[in-house]
């Protein structure tokens, strides 16, 4: 799939969170009833802005955004965030792309 996603989905059916600032990838979970990571599974620290399932983001990405810990630690901090700084290399992105790692299981 090209683009940005706010979710991906492994080849045993479950489904992972997709950072909206940095790629970063939570842990893969069982989805719910929707397809989507329920707030309950989501990993510690990460965050998520509730969208519907149908709903197109302007960047093409669909229904609910995710932020992972160390993004939600920045906005916290006052930084503004860029949402997809990984996926527009065509501007100056102030984040490594080296962030956009594997969590893990
Ligand atoms: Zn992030």
């Amino acid at each position: 799939m090209n683009g940005p996603v706010n979710l991906e989905r492994t080849a045993d059916g479950n489904v992972r969170p997709v950072c909206e600032f940095c790629g970063r990838k939570g842990r893969a979970v069982a989805p719910d009833e929707r397809g989507r990571v329920s707030l309950w599974s989501l990993g510690n620290g990460w965050s998520c802005a509730p969208y519907p399932v149908e709903f197109v983001h302007h960047d093409g990405s669909t229904g609910t955004l995710y932020q992972c810990p160390a993004c939600v630690r920045r906005l916290r901090g006052g930084e503004s965030l860029r949402s997809r700084a990984y996926a527009a290399p065509e501007q100056p992105v102030g984040v490594p792309a080296a962030l956009g790692g594997d969590l893990g299981t």
